[in-house]
C-alpha cells in the first residue's frame, strides 16, 4: 500500500481494517508522513517496533529521488525528480520577500499539446499519484529548511499547480493531494495560498469548483477561437465561449477572482485589438489577468513580446477596467519558467550534473 497517497480517512481504514491497529495510530502515521515528510518507517520513533515491522511488510513510502538541481541567478531553483519507475518530473521553487512558492507538476508530460510549451511536446507519459504530487512539496520543504536554515517544518507558503501536466486531467489524484496538503494533520496550507491552473477542461472546472476550495487560474492566451485553436488544441473541443461560461458559473468565494494567464507572444496575440477583445470577453467575470511575456523555447518558433509592448497591452486592459499585471519571469536562465518545463531527463538522464 502506497500509504502517502491515502487521505486521512482512507489511512484510518487501512490501519484499523488491514493492520488491525487502534484508530489513533492513523493520525500519528499521517503526521509523520505529511507534517514531517518522513521518507521511511524507521524515522517514526514513537510507533512501536512491532507496528513499524507491520508497516514495512504491508506498506511503503514511494520515494521521489532528487536527480538534478539547477539554480537561477534570480534565486529560483528547478528540481528534477526521478520516480520509482524511472520517469522524470520537475518542480520549481520561487522565493520572494513575502512568500516562498513551489510550482508543482501533476503528470509526467502532458496530453494537451499546447504548441508553445515544451512539456506539450512530450505527450502524456502517465499521471502522477497523489503521493508523488505531495512528495514534491515535502522534498522542497526539506531542501528549503536545509538551504535557508528554517526551523519550521513547512517553510513553503504558496503552491501553484502550473508545472508539468494539466492538473484537471488527473483530477482524482489532484483532489486527494489537495486534501492532504490542506489537512491540519498534514502541511496545513490555506486554500487562499493554493492555485490550480487549467487550459480549460470545461466539465472538470465545474467539478473542481464543487469539490475543492482552492483558487482557479485559466490559461487563456488568445482573444479569438482561431488564435487559440492554433496553439491550444483543447480549444477545438471547448471553445472560448464554453470556457468563459464555465467561469461565469464557477462558485467563487467572496472577494475571490479567477486569474487568467495570458502568455504574450510577439505578433500573434499582443495587438491592441487582442487587448480590446479580451476586455469584452471577460466582462461580468471577476478576474485578474496575468500577462506573461513568452519564454522562448528553441525550435518552437514563437517569440517574446518586448517590455514596452507588454506595458502598452496592460495599459489598454487597465483602461477597460480589467486588473492586469505583467508577471516577472522567474528561472528563465535554467528553463524553469512557464512553458519551459520539459522532461529532457526522459532521454538525457544522467547526462547532466547529478546532485
Ligand atoms: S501549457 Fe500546460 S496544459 Fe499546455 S501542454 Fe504545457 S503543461 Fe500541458
Amino acid at each position: 500500500m502506497d500509504v502517502a497517497s491515502l487521505s486521512l480517512e482512507a489511512l484510518s481504514r487501512f490501519v484499523t481494517e488491514e493492520l488491525g491497529e487502534r484508530a489513533f495510530r492513523a493520525p500519528q502515521l499521517y503526521r509523520w508522513l505529511h507534517q514531517r515528510g518522513a521518507t521511511s518507517f524507521d524515522e517514526m520513533t514513537d510507533l512501536s517496533k512491532a507496528l513499524r515491522e507491520k508497516l514495512r511488510a504491508r506498506a511503503e513510502i514511494i520515494p521521489l529521488v532528487k536527480d538534478l538541481e539547477q539554480r537561477s541567478i534570480d534565486g529560483t531553483i528547478k528540481y528534477r525528480w526521478k520516480t520509482r519507475d524511472g520517469r522524470f518530473i520537475e518542480s520549481v521553487y520561487m522565493p520572494a520577500e513575502d512568500r516562498r512558492t513551489l510550482c508543482v507538476s501533476t503528470q509526467v508530460g502532458c496530453a494537451m499539446a499546447c504548441s508553445f510549451c515544451m512539456t506539450g511536446t512530450m505527450g502524456l507519459k502517465r499521471n502522477l499519484t497523489a503521493s508523488e504530487i505531495v512528495a514534491q512539496v515535502h522534498a522542497v520543504n526539506r531542501e528549503v529548511r536545509k538551504n535557508e536554515g528554517h526551523e519550521t517544518l513547512r517553510p513553503l507558503s504558496n503552491l501553484v499547480f502550473m508545472g508539468m501536466g494539466e492538473p484537471l486531467h488527473n483530477f482524482e489524484n489532484l483532489k486527494t493531494a489537495l486534501a492532504i496538503l490542506q489537512s491540519q494533520d498534514g502541511p496545513n496550507f490555506s486554500h487562499r495560498h493554493i492555485t490550480v491552473s487549467t487550459v480549460g477542461l470545461v466539465p472538470m472546472i465545474e467539478r473542481f469548483g464543487k469539490e475543492t476550495d482552492v483558487k482557479l487560474a485559466i490559461s487563456l492566451n488568445a482573444s479569438t477561437d482561431e488564435q487559440r485553436s492554433k496553439t491550444m488544441p483543447v480549444n477545438r473541443k471547448w471553445n472560448i465561449a464554453a470556457l468563459l461560461d464555465a467561469c461565469r458559473t464557477f462558485p467563487l468565494r467572496q472577494g475571490r477572482r479567477i486569474t487568467f494567464e495570458y502568455v504574450l507572444i510577439k505578433g500573434f496575440n499582443d495587438a491592441d485589438e487582442d487587448a480590446h477583445r479580451l476586455i469584452e470577453l471577460l466582462k461580468g467575470i471577476p478576474v485578474k489577468v496575468n500577462l506573461i511575456p513568452y519564454n522562448e523555447n528553441p525550435g518552437l518558433g514563437f517569440h517574446t513580446t518586448g517590455e514596452e509592448r507588454a506595458e502598452e497591452f496592460r495599459a489598454i486592459l487597465a483602461d477597460g477596467h480589467v486588473a492586469a499585471y505583467i508577471r516577472r519571469n522567474r528561472g528563465r536562465d535554467i528553463a524553469g519558467a512557464c512553458g519551459q518545463l520539459a522532461n529532457r531527463g526522459e532521454t538525457q538522464a544522467g547526462a547532466e550534473t547529478q546532485t
